[in-house]
């Protein structure tokens, strides 16, 4: 059987399962340059078709802005004409317990005549993890995600905030207004194929957090949306809700979406460690290069105006950079195992990361800058345990300690000046994702910032 006959006939398959199971449309998912998941719905009985030759799409997704706007311009993306095929990844098929006749799949996105485009994000992690693979490496993800839970009001136009939960922080007590809601998430999630860790109320009212166990780099990001549809089908359900932007207002809690990583080469967890960091010079060099490219990196997973408004001094979200061994302000977050948790539990956090990055580009960027500084044996400088946001700037300086990029054209110029980064996503793409970046900061321009995330707020 050639590839395509395989894919029509598992097409057929699915297809015929999913209709037994009372399932009407197939909703194939991919997030955008913002980190906004797009979408098509085909009927179940189009899936063999559908899974073969995918459906069209516009080419100009790539240029899509955080507002619906196109940024027409950058080379691929000069004019309306053209179309890509958006293929769903029949492995990934989700039936969706909160949408019960629906099911969900990633896609990737294909040119008319099925080749590689170079602008699909989703292919990009591939290519990178294949490389990983390559090289002898392999990595474990795991996401935390923060957002805000609202009531929805009367009249879905009307903006104004009713946090659902009024605290206080990490209270068992705090969840209790939204106790059906958390079920119908901890149940939809499981039944969904996404593995929890544990989810709390966080640190502002409206804030809940839940996490996502580690595991590969490309199903953790295919989670990562997958989540947020089954967290926005709760809340739906439940009357309410769900702000995922990096910052819903201006006054309340950042929601951080931490990675967590741990890199591997033949069984070992090179970032296993102690108090000190990692033992291994190897698990170091991870850490350093991270630490190394962090400015650009932080353009790409934490791209957006709304995610330069969370990242503020001493709020937990990483806005200095530098690393620590569980220093929670530290925008690089070590997290050695131990006897009581076992030590491939070592990890290293990435706090500067939120809903408005593609979860593929950002995974693919972070783990590149991880790898190459393994690669070339990078020594990181010491740990930190302070908080160096509290410092004067002349001390920070004599530490070699700056600011991470704090303006969309600062983001720019750190990530169009470093190759490594900017070569993850590679040319044409690089350009579509400056073309949104500058899309975005010209139309907020002569906005205030509270305007600018209150139009954002629910689009993630
Ligand atoms: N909410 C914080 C952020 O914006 C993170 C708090 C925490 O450490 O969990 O990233
Ligand atoms: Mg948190």
């Amino acid at each position: 059987m050639t590839a395509l006959e395989d894919a029509r006939e598992r097409g057929r398959e699915l297809a015929a399962a999913l209709a037994a199971d009372g399932v009407a449309g197939v909703v194939i998912v991919w997030a955008d340059n913002n980190g906004i998941p797009r979408s098509r719905t085909v009927p179940v009985s189009a899936l063999p078709q559908v899974a073969v030759a995918g459906v069209g799409v516009t080419h100009l997704f790539a240029v899509f802005d955080t507002n619906d706007g196109i940024a027409f311009g950058s080379p691929g993306m000069e004019n309306a004409s053209g179309d890509v095929r958006l293929v769903p990844q029949l492995d990934r098929v989700t039936r969706l317990a909160g949408q019960p006749a629906f099911a969900w799949v990633p896609g990737r996105q294909v040119t008319a005549d099925g080749g590689p485009w170079a602008f699909d994000q989703r292919s990009v992690l591939e290519r990178t993890v294949a490389r990983l693979d390559a090289a002898g490496y392999s990595a474990l993800v795991g996401y935390e995600m923060e957002f805000g839970v609202f009531e929805q009001p009367q009249d879905r136009d009307d903006d104004a905030l009713l946090p659902a939960h009024p605290g206080p922080a990490y209270s068992p007590h705090a969840l209790l207004p939204i106790d059906d809601f958390v079920a119908s998430v901890m149940r939809d999630a499981e039944a969904n194929g996404l593995r929890l860790g544990q989810v709390h109320a966080e640190y502002g009212p409206a804030q809940v957090e839940l996490s996502l166990a580690a595991t590969d780099p490309l199903t953790a990001a295919d989670h990562q949306l997958l989540a947020r549809q089954t967290v926005l089908a709760a809340a739906e359900a439940h009357g309410l809700r769900v702000s995922f932007a990096p910052l819903p207002t201006l006054a309340g809690a950042g929601n951080g979406w931490h990675v967590h990583t741990s890199l591997w080469r033949g069984g070992e967890n090179l970032l296993a460690g102690t108090a000190e960091g990692p033992r291994g010079t190897a698990g170091a060099a991870y850490i350093a290069g991270l630490l190394r490219d962090l400015p650009a990196l932080a353009a790409v997973t934490a791209p957006s105006l709304g995610s330069l408004a969370r990242i503020r001094p001493g709020f937990f979200a990483g806005a200095f950079g530098f690393w620590g061994v569980e220093n929670r302000e530290a925008p690089l977050r070590y997290v050695p195992g131990s006897a009581l948790l076992g030590e491939d539990h070592a990890n290293v956090e990435l706090k500067v990361s939120d809903a408005s990055a593609n979860p593929y580009l950002a995974l693919a960027a972070l783990l590149t800058a991880g790898v190459a500084g393994v690669e070339e044996n990078l020594a990181p400088p010491a740990p930190l345990s302070a908080d160096p946001g509290t410092w004067k700037k002349k001390e920070r300086a004599a530490a070699g300690i700056e600011k991470l990029p704090s303006t969309q054209a600062e983001q720019e110029e750190a990530l169009s000046n470093n190759p490594r980064i900017a070569g993850v996503l590679g040319e044409d793409l690089l350009g579509a994702f400056l073309a949104v970046r500058r899309a975005d900061a010209g139309w907020a321009e002569e906005k205030e910032t509270e305007d600018v995330l209150a139009a954002w707020r629910w689009r993630y």
